[in-house]
């Protein structure tokens, strides 16, 4: 692959202003031309892994007082020869070093080539790249956690062992097709249906897996309905602890949907703030009404804000049972504590729902709350350390192995020849190659490592 032949170079920290800046070259010339523009000792005679302090020159002009560091090939993140140097960090510095490599040589990298290097030179497997992506994009432990299990190959592992299985039996299968005029089964057909049973029910663990994946990458799409006044901002705020809803005595003011986060344990909430649910005249207020309804359509969790100043128990009733046909999970939570009647918790309390009181204004019992958000999100499977899908492309895979698998089971079941089965375990294989990268296209490799942010 010509593209792996030449030397690439980019800043590898953020850009702006920054007591240091670290410059990152790879590539089997990398450190030739890091030595060009370097005076200090002579970098093409030390050892790897060394760090050397000099200067970076542009002609007799000094540009900055650099460290040097060395990873000789193959002892580095990429595998190949590279060169990290650390200079001040000033855009200037960075901008002129930067050009001056150029000069010599070297060519500005793409967003993620470095780690494509890594992963086109076999330093690991192509979930495992994806891993670093998520990795430095984690903000929060759950996700960290599960990028970091990814990274270190686990998720991989699983892929791996299952697809060997497979190739094993693909082999005798294609052994048995050189046979054919003898009529022989090197493949026990009974055997390679337990094997694909074994197969699908390990996928359809990790397909499951996505939910609790997605939720630890992406938070949960979480919308605080209610009717106008119920005091869905006053939660969200006493939820963030923040003032970043807007609370106003009239009703519906709360037009826009604001989008904030809530951490628990780890986990994400995502908010969503709705304008109400109230049938209404207001024109803009209408088109309020009519996102939140989407909006709880496109949301994960409910919670759903009664007001027990002013709403009876039937309204409330009418209500949840509305809710209850949306089919998804929500919280039932009866706010304004300080104005309600006993009578009316009594008899909400006594209802087959479970009710959470709170009193959004003076922030009482928003603790409770909370734990009744954590105990929605089940993360046993997380937390005994099972493999954790969180990656879509690697849903996709999944999905699609499934299927193939599925066929295969069909074929067995009209017990096609083997031509046939090889077709579909060859279909299996395939998608379940896509995940780790031993099936790659330039397409995919492309869509993957753009969405790197460059120097990485
Ligand atoms: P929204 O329209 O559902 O977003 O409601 P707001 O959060 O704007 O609240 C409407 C009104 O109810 C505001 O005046 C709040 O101060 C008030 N409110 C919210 N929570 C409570 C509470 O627990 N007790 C009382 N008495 N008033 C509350």
């Amino acid at each position: 692959m010509q593209d792996i032949q030449d030397t690439i170079v980019a800043l590898a920290t953020p850009q702006g202003v920054g007591a240091i800046a670290v410059i990152r070259l790879s590539g089997v010339g990398s450190i030739e031309l890091a030595n060009k523009v370097f005076k200090g000792k002579d970098l093409t005679k030390q050892d790897s892994h060394t760090i050397h302090f000099g200067t970076i020159r542009d002609g007799e002009t000094i540009v900055d007082e650099v460290l040097v560091s060395l990873f000789v090939a193959p002892k580095s993140f990429t595998k190949e020869n590279s060169v990290e140097i650390s200079c001040h960090g000033s855009r200037y510095i960075v901008k002129r070093i930067i050009e001056l490599l150029v000069r010599q040589g070297a060519r500005l990298a793409k967003p993620g080539e470095f780690t494509k290097r890594a992963f086109m030179n076999g330093q690991f497997d192509l979930a495992q790249a994806e891993a670093v992506a998520d990795l430095i994009h984690s903000e929060n432990e759950a996700a960290h956690q599960a990028a970091l299990s990814q990274m270190r190959g686990g998720f991989s592992t699983e892929i791996k062992e299952l697809r060997e299985q497979l190739i094993h039996f693909a082999s005798m299968i294609e052994l048995e097709l050189d046979f054919s005029e003898e009529d022989v089964e090197f493949a026990s057909r009974d055997d390679l249906r337990k094997l694909i049973e074994k197969l699908k029910y390990v996928i359809g663990r990790l397909i499951k897996s996505f939910d609790l994946g997605n939720v630890i990458k992406n938070g949960i799409p979480t919308v605080i309905a209610g009717k106008p006044n119920a005091g869905k901002s006053t939660l969200l705020n006493a939820l963030l602890n923040e003032e970043k809803a807007i609370v106003s005595d009239v009703a519906g003011t709360t037009r826009d949907f604001i989008e904030d986060e809530l951490l628990i344990e780890g986990v994400a909430f995502r908010f969503i703030d709705t304008a109400g649910l109230r049938e209404t005249e207001d024109k803009v207020e209408a088109i309020g009404v009519e996102r939140s309804r989407e909006k709880m359509k496109e949301a994960s969790l409910i919670i759903y804000l009664f007001d027990l100043s002013v709403e009876s128990v039937t309204e409330i009733n009418q209500e949840v049972n509305r809710l209850e046909n949306l089919g998804k999970p929500f919280l039932l939570v009866g706010n304004k504590t300080d104005k309600a009647s006993e009578d009316l918790r009594m008899q909400l309390g006594k209802s087959e729902h479970h009710w959470t009181f709170i009193s959004a204004d003076r922030k009482d019992n928003i603790e409770a709350l909370k734990e009744e958000l954590m105990k929605t999100v089940n993360l046993d499977g997380f937390k005994t350390g099972d493999t954790v899908v969180t990656n879509a492309r690697h849903y996709e895979s999944l999905l699609r192995t499934r299927e193939a698998l599925d066929d295969v089971l069909r074929g067995l079941d009209l017990q096609v020849t083997g031509d046939f089965l090889a077709m579909d375990i060859k279909q299996s294989l395939h998608h379940l190659g896509e995940i780790t990268g031993e099936i790659t296209t330039d397409d995919l490799l492309g869509n993957i490592f753009s969405n790197f942010c460059i120097g990485k």
